[in-house]
């Protein structure tokens, strides 16, 4: 048993992160000047887009995905019902309609028979989630989208860094949101950049991250004017300069962390993949996943013990594993406003039962990672049916 939990996913910080931010910190902009959009065309590089916004966390880059595409009262938003609330968070944001989209019950992606099954009249985007870290089936889904000319979004905040076959999560969507908390691939505390190869949504996405006017402090202290007109009801949703800088930082480091995630995953597959007591979800055969969550499914068939009591025997063990997701229209916010109810998804609702986060970051030593694979033999065979 260790004696310290290991978290399931945590930050790498290193001296040349600190530095960086440190000389911001001793500048003359602390927000709105040269770092963001340094940042920007950083974080464009590394996903191979044209375009990248940086707001102040995931959720407003999810926030302004929505906003950029017009989404309003009556439009209906197709999301995948296996993700963090604020992937659909954004479309009720909006007075929109989030539409729950069952998932495929080997991967937990979005399923596109669902997708297109739920469309109607009144759809206006699909938010595809690239869960766990793994690309969601664009050719199928782009495909769709097409054809019913709706844009496709794509919640990437676990996929920073993978790709399907050459193309990097980020431009396989139309807007690719990311998220840079701590727990994700890379950090800028809290964070989140949206990247796109369509200049007027970026363009949009701009105003809305600074309360919808037109230009920023920078722009008019260049053009000596006081002169600024507020165009449409945004946000105060901007990143700070001394964050961009840290993010500049961090993302020199993601290859190599990515690496570090794939072969701690490589690992697991290794321990897990013939167990009869707990399978890893398939990883499509395309995909170059980025690993930030890996989840493996408790077999009940072979286990006397539900998820709860394993999840507390493992807790019990020192290991921080953790529960992703409750499907979205599981929690009573939706339930009361939107009237979902089980039974909407089934397959997500399913795998709820049975799925368990193991601890993977960049930063876990070979110990550690044997710990978890111990602790996870121990546990599920000490309940062995
Ligand atoms: C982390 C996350 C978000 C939100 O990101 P924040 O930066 O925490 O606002 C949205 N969607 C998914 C799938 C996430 O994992």
């Amino acid at each position: 048993m260790r004696q310290q939990m290991l978290p399931y996913g945590r930050q790498s910080i290193d001296e040349a992160d600190i530095a960086a931010v440190t000389a911001v910190l001793r500048s003359d902009w602390l927000t709105t000047g040269p770092m963001v959009a340094e940042y920007e065309r950083a974080f464009a590089i590394a996903v191979a887009a044209e375009q990248a916004v940086a707001l102040s966390s995931g959720t407003a880059a999810l926030h302004a995905c929505m906003f950029a595409l017009g989404i309003s009262v009556g439009d209906e938003v197709l999301v995948s019902a296996m993700t963090f609330a604020a992937s659909a968070n954004c479309v009720a944001y909006q007075g929109g309609t989030p539409v729950f989209v069952d998932v495929e019950p080997d991967t937990l992606l979005i399923s596109p028979t669902a997708v297109e099954a739920r469309i109607t009249p009144q759809t206006r985007a699909i938010v595809a989630v690239d869960f766990a870290g793994q690309p969601c089936d664009y050719g199928r889904l782009r495909a769709i989208a097409q054809r019913h000319g709706l844009p496709l979004v794509a919640d990437g905040c676990h996929a920073l860094g993978a790709k399907q076959g050459s193309k990097p999560v980020g431009i396989l969507a139309d807007l690719t949101a990311f998220s840079t908390h701590p727990v994700k691939h890379i950090t800028t505390g809290e964070g989140g950049v949206v990247t796109t190869n369509n200049a007027e949504l970026a363009q949009r996405m701009r105003h809305f991250r600074n309360h919808g006017i037109t230009t920023d402090h920078r722009q008019r202290e260049q053009l000596g004017s006081w002169v600024y007109e507020m165009v449409e009801l945004g946000y105060n949703y901007r990143i700070t300069d001394f964050q961009s800088a840290l993010g500049i930082s961090q993302l020199k480091k993601l290859a190599g962390w990515i690496e570090c995630r794939q072969k701690i995953a490589r690992e697991y597959d290794a321990a897990f993949g013939e167990s009869d007591l707990v399978s890893p979800l398939t990883v499509r055969p395309d995909a170059n996943h980025a690993y930030h969550l890996y989840v493996v499914r408790l077999n009940l068939e072979n286990l006397r013990a539900d998820r709860r009591k394993i999840f507390a025997a493992l807790r019990a063990e020192g290991i921080g594993v953790n529960v992703h997701y409750l499907p979205v229209h599981l929690h009573p916010y939706y339930r009361c406003r939107f009237d979902t109810q089980p039974g909407l998804c089934p397959a997500a609702e399913a795998a709820y039962e049975r799925i368990i986060s193991l601890p993977i970051f960049p930063a876990m030593n070979q110990a550690d990672i044997e710990d978890v694979i111990t602790a996870v033999r121990k546990v599920t065979e000490a309940f062995r049916a």
